[in-house]
């Protein structure tokens, strides 16, 4: 196992000093910088690609296939697209002025905030540590890393990616768990990226008040997924097994927990039994793509939720490997923790339902979640679905993929997060909107001031 100390109040505190002041040097805005920075980081990623999908195999037994397509492809996509569409980004842009500011002219400027946080959780350990830090490096600011300490591997090879790379006046990696984060949300950080836990996020945005410090939460929480009667089970089964097996079900928009349609809702269980033998093999256990929980504590957390229910599918585990089977679970009340707690495992509750409105009163009565997919080929149905529910983003006919666009932003609303990043989103995300009025000297009116008679004065 990989050592991790945690970090002193001074060496935060000097870090956080040595960036305000390499901020303040300007280095960080100019265009250029911000692009040779872009492509340094890609360099990075990929002259390490080797080593990083060593460390997520170690920590999370994560394939290679994975590790490409949620992490390292990931990323690379990213900031290949932020260089393509910067220069258009950093644009000021021109904007109206009203009839009373006649002869002046308007402009929107992005500013950097200065000197960013940006914490990250276990689960995509390399990628939700890196995503956020594409948007700060665009849009001008310094940052300081702290990755989770969960994933001791994965965290080392971004101490080292990031250490070849980058000045730490820059950027850099502080390692730690809770008492390095503790001593880092105490900093005058000019902008705070948290990706993690709910009851983690109300931690970061209470520090966050006390120095008044814009922040992102991208939070977690119960992810409902529909499936109407008119809906292509075949294909939802597979969608449906995609989203939830991809990293065991340790993924924040992974679909908690599913709302079946009464009619379809054993022809659906059949589908979906089929698909994960298909995808994993009668034993996912014994199979070595197949991600395992990240520790004993979650591992046991997850086993607990076994008894919440009837077991229509899987429910064994192996507590030498941490891995637990594909689930599929009726659960015996509502308020039980395997229908309260967000899940973050391969287990999945089912639910029914008579009618349509049913599954959306249900989704209303709970807090609103990171995602929500539907599954029908009915548009008004998914009409009324996407309408009359809030959630953060989501899938009509999909789960998941909604995610790997950087065209749409991504972020939660409510309990599970605010703010969105991604694409665009995420240079918005990390830049101030400055907004300046240019006044023409050309004329003035002086029936603004105290003095006024009521009269244009021409200059
Ligand atoms: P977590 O909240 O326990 O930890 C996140 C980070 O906060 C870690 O770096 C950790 O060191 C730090 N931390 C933990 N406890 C702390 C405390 N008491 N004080 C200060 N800092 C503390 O989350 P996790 O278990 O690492 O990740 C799982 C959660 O993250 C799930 O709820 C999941 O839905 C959510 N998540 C959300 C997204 C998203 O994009 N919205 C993505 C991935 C994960």
């Amino acid at each position: 196992m990989v050592q991790m100390s945690e970090q002193t109040v001074e060496s935060v505190s000097t870090v956080v000093q040595l960036q305000k002041n390499f901020f303040h040097t300007g280095q960080t805005k100019s265009k250029d910088f911000r692009k040779r920075m872009l492509q340094t980081l890609a360099e990075q990623v990929r002259k390490h690609e080797k080593e990083i999908c060593q460390a997520l195999k170690l920590d999370l037994n994560k394939s290679e296939t994975e590790a490409y397509m949620t992490e390292i492809g990931f990323l690379l996509e990213e900031i290949k697209f932020t260089l393509k569409h910067i220069d258009k980004w950093m644009k000021p842009e021109k904007v109206k002025t009203a009839k009373t500011h006649i002869g002046s002219k308007g402009i929107r400027v992005a500013e950097p905030y200065g000197v960013t946080l940006i914490i990250a959780p276990w689960n995509y350990p390399f990628q939700l540590q890196l995503a956020p830090l594409i948007g700060a490096i665009a849009a001008g600011n310094t940052a300081i890393l702290k990755p989770s300490e969960l994933t001791p591997y994965t965290s080392s090879i971004l101490v080292k990616l990031i250490q070849e790379a980058f000045d730490p006046a820059y950027v850099t990696v502080m390692e730690g768990g809770v008492e390095t984060t503790s001593i880092l949300l105490d900093q005058p950080f000019d902008y705070i990226f948290f990706t993690g836990s709910v009851p983690v996020g109300k931690i970061v945005m209470k520090a966050a008040a006390e120095r008044l410090i814009p922040i992102t939460l991208e939070l977690g929480g119960k992810s409902p997924c529909i499936v109407d009667q008119s809906s292509n089970l075949e294909l939802a089964a597979k969608r449906i097994m995609f989203g939830k097996l991809i990293n065991a079900g340790q993924t924040c928009i992974a679909p908690d927990y599913l709302l079946l349609d009464k009619k379809i809702k054993e022809p659906l269980i059949e589908e979906l039994k089929k698909v994960i033998v298909d995808f994993y093999g009668e034993n996912a256990i014994q199979n070595e793509e197949f991600t395992k929980i990240v520790n004993d504590r979650h591992f046991h957390r997850l086993k607990s939720y076994l008894s919440d229910g009837m077991i229509l599918f899987g429910g064994q585990s192996d507590e030498s490997q941490l891995k637990i089977n594909p689930t599929l679970i009726k659960p015996k009340d509502l308020t039980s923790p395997l229908m309260t707690d967000e899940i973050f495992g391969p287990i999945l509750p089912i639910l029914e339902y008579d009618n349509i409105q049913e599954a959306v009163d249900f989704i209303n009565s709970r807090p609103k979640p990171l995602a929500l997919y539907v599954f029908t080929t009915n548009d008004e149905v998914a009409k009324q679905v996407t309408e009359s529910t809030s959630f953060g983003g989501g899938c009509i006919n999909d789960t998941i993929m909604h995610i790997a666009t950087p065209y749409l932003p991504f972020g939660g609303v409510g309990e599970s997060g605010m703010g969105t990043y991604h694409g665009e989103a995420s240079f918005q995300t990390f830049s101030h909107y400055k907004s300046v009025l240019k006044q023409t000297n050309r004329f003035d009116f002086s029936f603004r001031y105290p003095n006024a008679k009521n009269s244009l004065k021409m200059m």
